[in-house]
């Protein structure tokens, strides 16, 4: 298993996951993170850490698209182990649903 990042992460991207993972296996999309499903050691640490309650173990159930989107995205976008400042607008779109339809974006972010 892993632990997967899902739609309410877009557009919040608080960032405090990305501190506590002891094996840096988060990913910088320009609106979102994601976790490398190979690299992650499903220690859980990050789950209560997200203020968005985007992260999810993948034994939750209907999680597949989401983890393959984390595998997909992981493979391009930039590491990131360091929390940079939230958008502005975060918590305007924190719990807004169907952010993936609307506002996902495939570009990578910065990374650290
Ligand atoms: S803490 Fe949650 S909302 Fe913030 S970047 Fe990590 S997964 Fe996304
Ligand atoms: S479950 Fe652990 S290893 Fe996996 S992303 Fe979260 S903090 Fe990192």
């Amino acid at each position: 298993m892993t632990y997967v990042v899902t739609d309410n992460c877009i557009k919040c991207k608080y960032m405090d996951c990305v501190e506590v993972c002891p094996v840096d296996c988060f990913y910088e999309g320009e609106n979102m993170l994601v976790i490398h499903p190979d690299e992650c050691i499903d220690c859980g640490v990050c789950e209560p850490e997200c203020p968005a309650e985007a992260i999810k173990p993948d034994t939750e159930g209907d999680l597949e698209s989401w983890l393959k989107l984390n595998a997909d995205y992981a493979k391009t976008w930039p590491n990131i182990t360091q929390k940079k400042d939230a958008p502005s607008d975060a918590k305007q779109w924190d719990g807004v649903s169907g952010k993936l339809e609307a506002h996902f974006s495939p570009n990578p972010g910065s990374g650290d």
